[in-house]
């Protein structure tokens, strides 16, 4: 099962692969959750990644290429993988097929989950997640409990530093100048399926599980 998400920032990638992960048995990789990791790490790559995370702006190729490239390589990753935020160029889809290629294998579906902007702009306004387990969650339309503190592990909740209104409206333009030609990309390649993602999260999920298991 190769896997892609897609989708615009707040569109719900995260929260669909989060359910997939509970029903088929593949790694989740997120781009996004691997840089934020390496900022949190202080590593040189997450240096180099929060200057242009901060400032709305894609990580150049050659890094985000070659983390993806090193990650795919590792066991787990060999019966197939769900990306998460990969890839967001064309640069970055053609080195992901020439990677499944080497396998003898191919991207099997790109899930392209749409929502409309002004959706988008009120989710990201109000996402937060867990500073110590990074579950997510959105203080208008799933929130916790107890605001302010996760569920699932009592850590402290709060706002990426991205989800700002200021660098929310570069990634959103970003996304339609850099991401949204790729899924001419994949409509190619006859793998890609739109999904209506202004629903409920779980009917959003039905959808996807029945595209899911037919594969
Ligand atoms: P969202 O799901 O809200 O779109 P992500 O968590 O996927 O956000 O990504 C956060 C940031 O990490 C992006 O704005 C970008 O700076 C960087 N990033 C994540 N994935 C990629 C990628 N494939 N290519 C370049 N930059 C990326
Ligand atoms: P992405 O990974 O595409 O950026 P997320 O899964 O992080 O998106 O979702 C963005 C925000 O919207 C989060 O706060 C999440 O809880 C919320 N959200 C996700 N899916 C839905 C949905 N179907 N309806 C309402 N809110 C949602
Ligand atoms: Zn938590």
């Amino acid at each position: 099962m190769n896997i892609i998400l897609m989708g615009p920032p707040g569109a719900g990638k995260g929260t669909q692969a989060e359910l997939i992960k509970k029903s088929f048995p593949i790694p989740h990789i997120s781009t996004g959750d691997m840089f934020r990791e390496a900022v949190a790490n202080g590593t040189a790559m997450g240096k180099e990644a929060k200057k242009y995370m901060d400032a709305g702006q894609l990580v150049p190729d050659e890094v985000t290429i070659g983390i993806v490239e090193d990650r795919l390589a590792q066991d787990d990753c060999e019966k197939g993988f769900l990306l998460d935020g990969f890839p967001r160029t064309t640069l970055q889809a053609q080195a992901l097929d020439k990677v499944v290629a080497k396998r003898g294998k191919s991207v099997e579906v790109a899930l392209n989950i749409f929502v409309p902007e002004d959706i988008l702009l009120l989710r990201l306004s109000s996402r937060v997640s867990c500073t110590t387990c990074k579950a997510v969650y959105n203080t208008k339309f799933s929130a916790p409990a107890t605001a302010g503190i996760c569920d699932q592990c009592g850590g402290k909740l709060a706002q990426r530093n991205d989800d700002k209104e200021e660098t929310v409206k570069s990634r959103l333009k970003v996304y339609q100048e850099q991401t949204q030609p790729l899924l001419d990309y994949y409509e190619e390649q006859k793998n890609l399926i739109n999904i209506d993602g202004n629903r409920d999260s779980a009917e959003v999920f039905k959808d996807v599980k029945a595209i899911l298991e037919k594969l």
